[in-house]
């Protein structure tokens, strides 16, 4: 019945075949970690450092980002913790970061390239981040958000190194770090794809904008070509690709993004058990025959019928 369910233990995140696929949680507090872990994450595929200041004036201190990032790790002994270094600007400005008018945020000075402009904000950032790692058990990997070229990824994963960070990486929220996904990995010990932005910025749409909304659909098949992309720079690289946009909360699309060579899916809590119940349908072989299905489809309403298809179809 319904409570023995609730009370059954959550089984890790793996395939029909026992392919293991990590289910992770995006969180932008640590005060949310508690739920998470109740609702099987496994980890944390995503924190958003950003959330936490969104309202302050002034930059944060190392000794307040140390505290919260403690508290955080310490809600995940042994388990990976992806933690995103400060994403300021477009649709999350930080009153510290973001201080020029700019008549195309989300093509501006936003992610790493605020961070790289106020190189003292980032330093902090990565000595609070080291200061709760040495404290804590967890797994902390660290990540910068919104890189768009190979040498912003050798820049910062460098500076992560020299501040004792073990496992750094860049998210893939544009089109030409997918692109490059290889060369990206070349540099980085994983990669993480923002779906929201790598389809604002594939459809060249403003998320923010209600007038262009129906563009921002991750399962348009330009912006799977480009999970398939960074898909295949990771197995080349023996580099992990996490998914960490909202396109992994969605059951089918979740299967999708596993037959195009994700190895880990992070969303919100509350999605992780429909996902996890999905996964459950289907093999490696058959993800990647449904991604195919999608994949060669010409626009998102096909690409998510051709899925839907050919999951009804199994082999
Ligand atoms: C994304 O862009 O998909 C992402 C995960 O980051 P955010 O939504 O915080 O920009
Ligand atoms: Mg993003």
């Amino acid at each position: 019945d319904r409570a023995a369910a609730a009370d059954a233990p959550v089984t890790p995140g793996a395939l029909a075949d026992g392919t293991a696929v990590p289910l992770l949680a995006n969180l932008g507090k640590p005060q949310d970690a508690a739920k998470a872990v109740e609702l099987g994450a496994e980890g944390v595929g995503l924190f958003r450092t950003e959330f936490l200041f969104l309202s302050s004036s002034q930059a944060p201190t190392v000794e307040e980002q140390t505290k919260a990032y403690t508290e955080l790790l310490q809600a995940f002994p042994g388990k990976k913790v992806v933690v995103r270094a400060l994403d300021a600007g477009a649709d999350k400005p930080l009153a510290f970061l973001n201080d020029a008018h700019e008549e195309n945020p989300a093509l501006g000075l936003r992610g790493l390239r605020a961070l790289r402009a106020s190189e003292d904000i980032l330093r902090e950032q990565l000595t609070a981040l080291a200061n709760a790692d040495a404290a804590t058990e967890a797994d902390l990997w660290v990540m910068a958000p919104m890189v768009s070229t190979v040498e912003e990824t050798e820049y910062f994963v460098t500076l992560a190194k020299e501040y004792g960070i073990k496992t750094a990486g860049v998210m893939v929220e544009v089109p030409s770090s997918a692109l490059l996904a290889d060369k990206v990995l070349a540099h980085a010990d994983f990669a993480s794809i923002g779906t929201n932005d790598l389809t604002q910025y594939t459809l060249a749409a403003d998320r923010l904008l209600g007038s262009v909304s129906s563009f921002q659909d991750p399962w348009h098949p330009a912006v799977l070509q480009l999970v398939k992309a960074t898909g295949d720079g990771g197995r080349v690289t023996g580099k992990p690709i996490g998914i960490c946009g909202e396109a992994a909360a969605d059951p089918l699309l979740a299967v999708v993004l596993v037959g195009l060579g994700a190895t880990t899916l992070s969303m919100a809590p509350t999605a992780l058990a429909d996902v996890r119940a999905t996964l459950l349908h289907h093999s490696l072989d058959d993800a990647k025959r449904i991604a195919g299905a999608a994949l060669a489809a010409s626009d998102a309403a096909s690409a998510r019928a051709a899925a839907q298809e050919a999951a009804a179809q199994h082999t």
